[in-house]
């Protein structure tokens, strides 16, 4: 029996698209009217690396029984008992509906565990659906766009303890190399990734062409040590190249991207902004190389937002150091125009190297550890409402017209990976994006969270 997995869910919220997406394949016709009829169809999917057979539900509820309810529970039942693990997917925009939640109390009783996937997430639109999602009490939710292919790798995540758990291997002969996911709540996963020195942090390196990309990621890994192999502490598998600095397992992905330049006609290679968030979206840390003689250019300004929309941790590597004529002088500029055209990711660790000679790759690593450990931070609820009153004390929010006062009740940090906050409020619509911004700047400020993009998102009631 292969690993299989079932998309179950309302009508409407994209079980077919995100089959189509899974099998690789346009197998079925997706309609904006709920209930089209379909078939149940079932594809061999693959996610990186990993094949997996995957069940859309999508049209069930033109079956049997009388109520909607009652026709949609009867063929998810089916679907779900057969398979090792079951989607529960919602609509992000549409928030979470009543028969979201039916869905959710009926799995809840099913033997076949649940991961709860918030669909239609691109863009900022998805953001209030994601945060109801969490009321559902199905855990954490996974962010995703089946249509744009957002989210591919997060969901991959958390299927991994399934599939390890019916079996699967990676495709490579080593089941070793596979990072050992921890099988609790996200909530309790995420705090042992921290403190899990063996599930390797990922990263990709980005950036324009001609930056040094290529020359960096062979310094990094060393051409004799991928000749030599596991034995000098390397070890490959179809994800990427893992090895350990400071303690912890680091893991460079995507490195056929690296590889991909062999011939002299990549000489003129253009940034492909495609590629580009394909690789940013397969990693937990990006490294953006720059080039000191070309700093911050129209380019880098675009990989940037991208990274920051990802909300990825990002380090910058400020590549050919060597030929800098003037290091102090370059670096004032540097941090200079860093401040004024990345405010998403204020305070980003900023790394001077050498990829040619191996100068300041040490750093770089230390920073992108360090990155990724501040883009894990959990910050207790208590901590945060001690800093929230302080905070409302010093500059409070303007009043409301009439002069009412305006009211914010608590904080809470809803997720890490990025370091993710819900405000709640009595009024969410009428607190000014200035005040929101003074509030993520000072959570910024007061919790060290540095160069991650922070995301901030104010709820009415409770
Ligand atoms: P199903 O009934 O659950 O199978 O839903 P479909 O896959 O047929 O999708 C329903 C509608 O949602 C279609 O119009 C899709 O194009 C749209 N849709 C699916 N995934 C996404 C997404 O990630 N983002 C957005 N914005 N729309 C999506
Ligand atoms: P990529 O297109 O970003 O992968 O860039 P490459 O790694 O191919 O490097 C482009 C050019 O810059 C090559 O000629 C490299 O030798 C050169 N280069 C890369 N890193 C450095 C560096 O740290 N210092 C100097 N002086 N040249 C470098």
């Amino acid at each position: 029996m292969p690993f299989t997995v079932a998309i179950v869910g309302r009508p409407n919220v994209g079980k077919s698209t995100l089959f189509n997406r899974l099998v690789g394949r346009k197998l079925a016709i997706v309609h904006d009217l709920p209930g089209i009829t379909r078939d149940r169809r079932e594809g061999r999917a693959s996610l990186m690396g990993v094949d997996f057979q995957v069940v859309d539900t999508a049209g069930f509820e033109e079956l049997g029984g009388d109520s909607i309810e009652a026709r949609m529970r009867f063929q998810t039942d089916r679907a779900v008992e057969e398979a090792d693990v079951a989607l529960l997917l919602i609509d992000a925009r549409a928030g979470v509906t009543p028969l979201d939640r039916h869905f959710a109390d009926h799995l809840r009783k099913a033997k076949t565990p649940v991961i709860l996937v918030a669909n239609k997430c691109e863009g900022k639109a998805g953001a209030p659906g994601l945060y109801e999602a969490y009321g559902l009490g199905m855990g954490e939710p996974v962010p995703v766009s089946a249509e744009h292919g957002e989210g591919m790798y997060e969901l991959f995540e958390a299927l991994m303890p399934h599939a390890q758990k019916a079996g699967v291997v990676l495709d490579d002969e080593d089941e070793d190399e596979f990072p050992p996911f921890p099988d609790e709540t996200a909530e309790a996963a995420e705090a042992e990734v921290e403190s899990d020195p063996g599930r390797p942090l990922t990263m990709v390196i980005v950036g324009r062409p001609n930056v040094g990309k290529s020359t960096l990621g062979n310094q990094l890994l060393g051409e004799e040590r991928l000749l030599t192999g596991p034995e000098a502490g390397l070890t490959r598998d179809a994800i990427g190249v893992e090895w350990i600095h400071g303690g912890r397992a680091v893991k460079l992905v995507d490195t056929a991207g690296l590889r991909r330049k062999a011939n002299i006609y990549d000489a003129v290679e253009k940034l492909s902004v495609a590629n580009t968030l394909e690789s940013i979206r397969r990693a937990e840390v990006v490294v953006l190389v720059m080039d000191a003689a070309q700093i911050l250019d129209k380019q880098d300004l675009t990989i940037l937002r991208l990274i920051a929309d990802e909300g990825r941790a990002l380090v910058v590597a400020v590549n050919k150091w060597d030929v800098v004529e003037n290091p102090q002088v370059a670096l004032g500029r540097l941090r200079d125009r860093l401040e004024t055209s990345a405010p998403q990711v204020k305070g980003v660790r900023t790394v001077t190297m050498s990829a040619l000679n191996g100068r300041g790759i040490p750093q770089l690593m230390d920073a992108v550890i360090d990155s990724w450990t501040v883009w894990n931070r959990r910050i207790p609820t208590a901590q945060l409402n001690r800093w929230l009153a302080e905070v409302i004390e010093r500059h409070p929010p303007p009043a409301l017209p009439g002069g009412r006062r305006y009211k914010i009740r608590y904080i809470t940090q809803v997720k890490a990976r990025p370091p993710t906050f819900a405000l709640f409020a009595t009024k969410p619509d009428e607190l000014p994006e200035s005040y929101v911004r003074y509030l993520v700047n000072g959570l910024r400020e007061a919790f060290d969270l540095k160069g991650v993009p922070i995301r901030l998102f104010v709820r009415g009631g409770r």
